[in-house]
């Protein structure tokens, strides 16, 4: 055999094996997004959540400030500042398209950061105004919803003390009451007061609650300042004067195929038990309403039926996984942290939990433990690393759905149609081969 027919039989060698790569892949992924759909929809929340909270470094924290900014009402942003010698990359990604309106609006708050860095220490209202004015207006829809939220609960819980304490802190902090983002203002001061001196008060859920609204609130005031205060940092000034935006495209697979429902469900428990358990399931609202949303088409707005074959659905890349994959990708293995306008959900905190088994130090800032059905794997460059990820990824979903299986078919009430009327006969016939006895109530 010549060297160049050697060299052609490898070559086709290598295609084989790389197809035999892609279908395992293209299969795991089909087997992924189907059991990412059946836990969200019986197990959305899989723990609580860690109350833990990293301690960030500054320009860290402005990550976190510029997510909040840069996310409108039902969006997701994530930042992630990438630090170099001579410049400073703002990686930026969402969940879906950058509008023109997006666009728009972070030129110009690069230019107003840009402009405030660059007459640092001196204080100019006109850039400090603009740049206020700005967010306040791209964020206002979801400030109000915010504060529409703060507001329901301050009038059901008007007589309780600790929105009597927060009364009297914000009747003598605002000087204009119907101002929201004066609102968010002392929201924001209010939430750092009480946060400083916790005394243990703040532990009880109800108070946490409350402080939680606060803290939303409060948060454009908050992320205004703390942009403002970065930028004014002369030590900061060469990050300002050298940065340049990379707005990441988002990644998003309209008709995915997945497996059906029953499908799934039957790979853990067996046929006589799937009626009992989609019994179950239909006392359940919030399953058959988040079971319904997931498995709805969205081009026909239809209910895909829950045995099909062909069914599909959306599924994209969370912002934070955008960035990590490029993260990943460039071999990038310092300690990175990603901001991101929304809490971390469960699996883009595995994915993480992963990426740090393989070396990378990823910080992100507070998760949730919810699954979200149309949840992406991201599909870095290396092969194995994105096949490895998925098992890890799989692993966990199989153990989620099969302790829900088991504990929905475990506890089944017994069918009423069936007392055993069957076995009547049988009864009749045993009652004569054993002895007689008194019977349990007198006649
Ligand atoms: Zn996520």
């Amino acid at each position: 055999m010549g060297l160049s027919e050697e060299f052609k039989k490898k070559r086709e060698r290598e295609l084989e094996e790389l197809k035999e790569h892609k279908k395992e892949l293209n299969k795991g992924e089909k087997d992924l997004y189907s059991k990412v759909w059946v836990a969200h929809s019986i197990n959305f929340v899989v723990e609580e959540a860690s109350k833990e909270v990293p301690t960030l470094k500054d320009y860290e924290r402005f990550s976190c400030y510029l997510a909040t900014i840069l996310a409108r009402k039902k969006q997701v942003v994530a930042v992630w500042l990438r630090i170099l010698s001579d410049r400073c990359e703002i990686h930026l990604s969402k969940n879906f398209t950058w509008k023109n309106k997006d666009v728009k609006y972070i030129d110009k708050i690069m230019m107003h950061l840009k402009d405030i860095s660059k007459n640092a220490p001196a204080h100019s209202d006109i850039n400090e105004g603009a740049f206020t004015e700005a967010v306040t207006v791209y964020c206002s829809a979801k400030l109000e919803s915010r504060y529409e939220k703060l507001r329901d609960y301050i009038k059901k819980n008007g007589g309780s003390e600790h929105v009597r304490s927060f009364k009297d802190f914000f009747s003598a902090n605002t000087a204009d009451k119907t101002s929201m983002i004066m609102a968010s203002r002392t929201c924001n001061k209010y939430y750092k007061e009480v946060k400083d001196k916790d005394d243990g008060k703040v532990k009880s859920s109800i108070l946490s609650e409350f402080l939680e609204l606060i803290k939303k609130v409060g948060s454009y005031a908050g992320s205004i300042i703390g942009i403002v205060e970065c930028a004014r940092n002369i030590q900061y000034k060469s990050l300002f004067s050298n940065s340049i935006v990379i707005k990441r495209s988002p990644v998003i697979v309209y008709d995915q195929p997945i497996y059906s429902w029953k499908n799934i469900i039957r790979r853990f428990i067996e046929e006589d038990k799937y009626e009992g358990f989609m019994d179950r399931c239909s006392k359940k609202t919030n399953v058959m309403e988040r079971m319904r949303k997931a498995y709805t088409d969205n081009a026909t707005k239809q209910q895909q039926p829950l045995n099909g074959s062909d069914v599909k659905q959306c599924v994209y890349l969370h912002a934070e996984m955008n960035i990590l994959a490029y993260i990943i990708d460039n071999k990038i293995n310092g300690r990175e942290f990603i901001a991101v306008s929304k809490k971390c959900c469960y699996l883009c905190e595995l994915y993480i939990e992963f990426a740090r088994e393989q070396g990378f130090d990823i910080i992100i800032s507070e998760n949730y433990k919810k699954i979200y059905s149309g949840w992406k794997l991201p599909h870095v460059k290396n092969d194995n690393f994105k096949i490895d990820s998925l098992r890890y990824i799989l692993e966990s979903l199989n153990r989620i759905i099969e302790q829900k299986l088991e504990h929905y078919t475990r506890s089944l009430p017994a069918s009423p149609d069936s007392g055993g009327e069957y076995l009547d006969v049988s009864f009749e016939k045993a009652s004569k081969k054993v002895r007689r006895v008194n019977s349990l109530f007198d006649e």
